[in-house]
């Protein structure tokens, strides 16, 4: 007998495949040992690459979600916003209203510079995972900073890649 094909369910099905399917990339954190200065780039270099200063930077290739990093970027865009709502406002922001905002805003742009690269290494449209998603429950490896509660993921600690840099 042939099997009845539920073509409701394999759409629902395929939906749900995309809503939680993973984009692979990679962030490459780069050192330079002279300068010691760490920055990273989403572009890799099987040649290597030179620092300014001359020397060959040493390099450390971390794969990634693409996904994951966007929605916990887009997340903590999220919660920057909120702060600096509430630093408007009266309350427990006050106390640091300048600098806090200053500080606030600083962060703010390097969540969107992260966005941007990682929009530039993605091949096609790439989108946040669901509301529900929880990147610890995935395994992602997740460090709060403290005290505004913005998540860093692995790919955004370069201390652990050139563990012996101060
Ligand atoms: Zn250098």
């Amino acid at each position: 007998m042939a099997k009845v094909i539920n073509l409701a369910e394999r759409r629902e099905q395929k939906i749900q495949k995309q809503l939680h399917s993973p984009m692979q990339g990679w962030i490459v954190w780069l050192k330079c040992p002279k300068c010691e200065t760490r920055e990273y780039s989403e572009l890799r270099m099987p040649e290597g690459r030179i620092h300014k200063c001359g020397t060959m930077v040493e390099e450390h290739e971390v794969e990634i979600d693409i996904r994951a990093e966007l929605t916990v970027s887009l997340r903590n865009s999220e919660l920057i916003s909120e702060l600096l709502a509430k630093s408007n406002a009266k309350g427990i922001m006050k106390k640091f209203l300048k600098s806090g905002r200053a500080m606030l805003e600083h962060l703010e742009r390097s969540e969107e510079e992260y966005r941007k690269r990682l929009q530039l290494m993605s091949q096609q449209e790439c989108t946040p995972y669901p509301e529900e998603w929880d990147p610890e429950e995935k395994g992602l490896e997740i460090k709060k900073m403290d005290p505004l509660g913005l998540q860093l993921t692995a790919a955004r600690q370069p201390e652990l890649y050139f563990p012996d840099a101060s």
